[in-house]
């Protein structure tokens, strides 16, 4: 048995939560957390650990060289770094819209890398 100290990141409250691990790895128990959210955000951490992406993408053609980019929603945490290698390689030609897809389905993630401004 493991014991795990988190604090939740799901609002600004920033509970300190304790998930309790079986010798496989299942969470037997969360405690510490106010509200659902805590919950679900403990369990997945500690099972499937996900992290939003935020970063640039070279513009071919534009004004400016870059344009800021996230994920559209989570990865997987283990696939942070190779999802960041994709992205640093990739560019996009101008103009860029805010929300534009800049990478579709980054490594087979079912994420979509967007962009977070305009790049004329
Ligand atoms: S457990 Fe609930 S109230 Fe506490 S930080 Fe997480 S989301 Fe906020």
């Amino acid at each position: 048995m493991e014991k795990r100290e988190l604090v939740c990141v799901a609002c600004p409250l920033g509970c300190g939560i304790t998930v309790t691990l079986g010798d496989g790895g299942e969470v037997l128990e969360v405690t510490g957390n106010t509200c659902k959210r805590g919950d679900a955000y403990a369990r997945s951490e500690c099972t499937a650990p996900t992290r939003s992406l935020t970063t640039t993408v070279r513009v071919e053609g534009g004004k400016a060289y870059v344009v800021p980019v996230k994920s559209a929603g989570p990865v997987p945490k283990g696939m942070m770094f190779d999802c960041m290698k994709v992205i640093n390689q990739a560019s996009v030609k101008a103009p860029v819209k805010i929300g534009d897809v800049v990478i579709k389905n980054v490594l087979g993630t079912g994420v979509d890398i967007v962009a977070t401004n305009n790049a004329e």
